[in-house]
């Protein structure tokens, strides 16, 4: 496999890209319109001359990796690549609709991967004539630096597809991990759970948000305290996989809290809008 494409050149998208770009793939960078492409490669470059400045590439390399990215405008240019993975805003119908073209546009064999945190791969697979080709890639956040990707397998998808995909994201110097498709993968599964509860913690006066991350840090050695996670997140990315999980399962444990609720209702979605469980500049 040496061609691949990327839909979506957001946060996601432009990490997953650089990094297949850096191990020598040659992609496809496909968004709505060239002002997001221009400033995804910019975006790719600042993370390339980070890792230029730590040592982990060379100039050439540099150089190379941006060379071998070809940014497009029209879904139709995914039509060469061996392999494409859709990293669009997380919204069912979109998702589902690009997956259908991408059927109509891409030849039988091309495999088709989705990075989606929370729709069902086995959802996204059953609009297309190949769901045995459809399977979860779901990088993590920022794509460069993680190291995990949950390989995730829907319903129909073959062993064969599975394989080729697991031996992808090695060739990425990534660790992959086997999941089978339910609602919020693991990842999710067990991350949002625990912010959820650390909100409720917070809502109840158990405790002040700093003990609350205090706590988990140096009680637990988590990087950073589940609040000052979800503010990094985005409360509303967080509401919306707690309601997934919720949905998906129906299980009442799952029930997004309500001072997540009323946070989201009031804008305060955490970094990005400068204000969430805690303010910033
Ligand atoms: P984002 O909003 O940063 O980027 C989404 C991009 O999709 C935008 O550039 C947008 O212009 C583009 N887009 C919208 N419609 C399109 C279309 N029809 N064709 C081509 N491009 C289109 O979002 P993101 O944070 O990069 O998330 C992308 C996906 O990755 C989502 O499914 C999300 O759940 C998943 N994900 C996100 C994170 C994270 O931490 N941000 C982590 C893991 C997985």
């Amino acid at each position: 496999m040496k061609n691949i494409a990327v839909i979506g050149a957001g946060t996601m998208g432009n990490g997953i890209a650089h990094v297949f770009a850096q191990f020598e793939y040659q992609v496809t960078l496909i968004d709505i319109d060239r002002s997001i492409l221009e400033k995804a490669l910019a975006t790719i470059e600042k993370n390339l001359n980070r890792q230029l400045k730590k040592g982990v590439i060379t100039e050439e390399q540099l150089k190379a990796t941006l060379e071998r990215i070809n940014p497009q405008t029209e879904l139709a240019k995914a039509a060469g690549a061996e392999l494409v993975i859709e990293a669009v805003i997380e919204n069912d119908d979109l998702k589902k609709k690009i997956f259908k073209d991408l059927d109509e546009v891409c030849p039988t064999n091309t495999i088709l991967a989705s990075n989606t945190s929370s729709i069902s791969i086995t959802e996204l697979a059953a609009v297309t004539n190949r769901p045995d080709k459809v399977i979860g890639m779901h990088f993590m956040n920022p794509v460069p630096v993680m190291e995990l990707v949950e390989i995730i397998r829907g319903l129909a998808t073959s062993d064969e597809t599975f394989q080729t995909i697991f031996d992808v994201a090695k060739t990425l110097n990534k660790t992959p991990v086997e999941v089978n498709d339910y609602p919020g993968f693991v990842s999710n599964r067990v991350l949002m759970p625990m912010i959820n509860e650390a909100i409720y913690c917070l809502m109840e006066g158990v405790a002040e948000k700093e003990a609350i991350d205090t706590v988990m840090k140096l009680g637990m050695h988590h990087p950073m305290g589940p609040l000052t996670l979800a503010d990094f997140i985005g409360l509303d990315v967080c509401l919306h996989i707690m309601n997934v999980l919720y949905k998906g399962l129906g299980d009442p444990k799952y029930r997004p809290c309500p001072l997540l609720k009323k946070m989201v209702a009031a804008g305060h979605l955490g970094r990005k809008t400068k204000k969430g469980f805690y303010t910033y500049e």
